[in-house]
Formats: C-alpha cells, structure tokens, sequence
C-alpha cells in the first residue's frame, strides 16, 4: 500500500473509521519525499534506534525502518494501532507503544528498548505539545540527535540567535543542551489534511555536556533567563524586575548587570549563553549577600 497516495490513505482510513483528531496534531504526510528525506535525516543507521512520536499511519516510520536498526514509536491515538498493525505488517525491526509520550519514563524506555545502540528521536511532532515533547526528550538525557518537523515559526524559535526577534527562553533552553540546525521546509499541501502553516524539520545535535555552566546551577540558571525575556520590550533590569525584584529591589538588580559588564539599557534578547551564565551567577552571589 503507498502511504502517500491520497486516494488509497483516504481509503484505508474510512475501512477503519478513523475520524482526524485537531487536538491530538493529526496532519498526517502524504508526499512521498517528505517521510523520506525526514528520516535521511534522522533515523541514523543499523546501529541506531530511533524513537518516532505520533506514527500516525506510518509514512515515516516505514522509512525509518528501513534504516535503523530498530524504530519504537509511541502513539496516542487508540484508534491509530489497528491501522498501524496493517500499514506496519512484516517490519520486524518496529514496535508500537500506545500512551501519552509526555507521561512516559523515556529513560528507562531507552535503556529497556535500545540496548546495544545509539539512541535517536525522528518525529514529526503534534504540534499543539511540541515544546513540552522536547523538553522531555531533552531532559531524558539520552539521546544523541533529535530530528522533528515542528512549525517553521518554532523551528526558528529554536535555532535563533542572540538579538534576533525570534530569540527567546526556548532558544535559550535548546541551545544550552543541543546544536539545533533548520534543515528544510515542508509546505502545508505535503500534508492531509493540510495545516494553516509551513513547517519544518530541525536537527539538534544533543551535547556532551552543556554549552555554558552556571555556578548557581541550571534552576537558577532557568529563573534568570526567565525573569529576562518576561518584558521583551523593557530593559534586562525591568524584566529580571518581575522574578527579582522583590529578592533584590531595582538597586541590586542594576548592580549585579554593571557587575558582569553589561550596559544599563541593555534588552535580555542581546545577550548570549556566556552572558546568562555570567549574569545568573551575579544574581546569586548578590541574593546569597556578596558571599
Ligand atoms: N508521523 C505521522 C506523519 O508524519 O504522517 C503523523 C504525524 S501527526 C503530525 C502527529 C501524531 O502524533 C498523530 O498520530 C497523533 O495522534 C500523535 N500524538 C499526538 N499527541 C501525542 C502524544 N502526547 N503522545 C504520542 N503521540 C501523540
């Protein structure tokens, strides 16, 4: 059966019931290249196993199991796994596992299913939880790559650099733990049905050890750049204002910024990962008294 051809999706679908759910993100691929160059991406080799969220149908994890050596894909839906049990018929290297990929313990998922091989994330995400998904795949703390289609507008968040008008808490978070890269655009007529908006696949590379650390330790670390980009138009003082204010009073705040070497009107999206690490620790030392 091809996955991609319209007239016979539309009619394994109707032979199973199967009605599109918006609040599960179900915009499912139905141009040939797209699955196919997703998983070029990011379902490594042989020696990799990949974790798919949301396989839908199986357009791509058909593609993944191709090339891995073993594909887990978790999926929400339940009326999903009857369709899936004959779309994914005779792939030997492929498992369903039916749930909420939020409340899984991804960790010992990994460890239970991956045994033996490097483990990878190759997705094309729901993307009304897209953001709380790569946190969770970000703090499982176990894979190498994460490869996902995501709105164009959240890809960018992603990847965006210091200054930029897209550059905010998520980037921050993102490039802090992974090298995120935007690979390439998929336009909405590449789906059914077709989303509202362009959408594209971005590769974060997950890093040995994060790319700055901060003596005060990554929740402080968090509040800080929290408390930064609250008031996106107001100076960095205003908005760490908002978390520190009442800790530190606007006097403190001003002081630990002039101490890192940062100008009084500086806005909170200037500033790079070395300035957040230099900035929160500044902070600290100011609310821990100068110690
Ligand atoms: N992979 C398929 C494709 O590319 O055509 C479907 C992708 S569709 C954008 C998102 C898929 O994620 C749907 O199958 C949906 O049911 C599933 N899904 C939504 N929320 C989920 C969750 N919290 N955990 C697991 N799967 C989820």
């Amino acid at each position: 059966m091809n996955l991609c051809d319209i007239r016979e999706v539309k009619a394994l679908l109707a032979r199973h019931g199967f009605r599109f759910s918006k609040s599960m993100g179900q915009n499912f691929l139905v141009a040939e290249w797209a699955p196919r160059d997703i998983a070029a991406a990011g379902a490594g080799g042989r020696d990799c196993g990949v974790l798919e969220i949301g396989p839908g149908i199986g357009c791509l994890t058909r593609e993944l199991c191709k090339r891995a050596g073993k594909v887990v894909s978790v999926e929400l839906d339940p009326a999903l796994p009857p369709v899936l049990a004959e779309t994914m018929d005779g792939a030997e290297n492929f498992t369903l596992i039916s749930g909420d990929v939020l409340k899984l313990d991804l960790p010992e998922l990994v460890d239970r299913e991956f045994q033996g091989l490097t483990p990878l994330v190759c997705a094309n995400l729901p993307y009304n939880v897209a953001s709380p998904i790569l946190r969770a795949l970000v703090e499982a703390k176990r894979f190498a790559a994460i490869t996902v289609m995501v709105q164009r507008e959240v890809a960018l968040r992603l990847a965006a650099k210091p200054g930029s008008k897209d550059y905010g808490a998520l980037s921050v978070y993102m490039q802090l733990y992974t090298q995120p890269e935007v690979l390439f655009d998929v336009p909405p007529e590449c789906f059914l049905p077709a989303p509202k908006v362009t959408s594209s696949v971005i590769r974060c590379r997950v890093r040995e050890t994060p790319a700055v650390s901060a003596r005060c330790g990554e929740d402080f670390f968090f509040q800080v750049v929290k408390g930064a980009f609250a008031l996106r138009r107001k100076t960095l003082c205003n908005s760490l204002g908002t978390v520190f204010g009442s800790r530190l009073g606007k006097e403190g705040i001003a002081q630990a910024v002039s101490q890192c070497g940062l100008p009084p009107a500086v806005r909170g999206e200037a500033l790079g990962l070395e300035e957040f690490a230099a900035l929160a620790d500044c902070l600290w030392t100011a609310m821990k008294g100068g110690r």
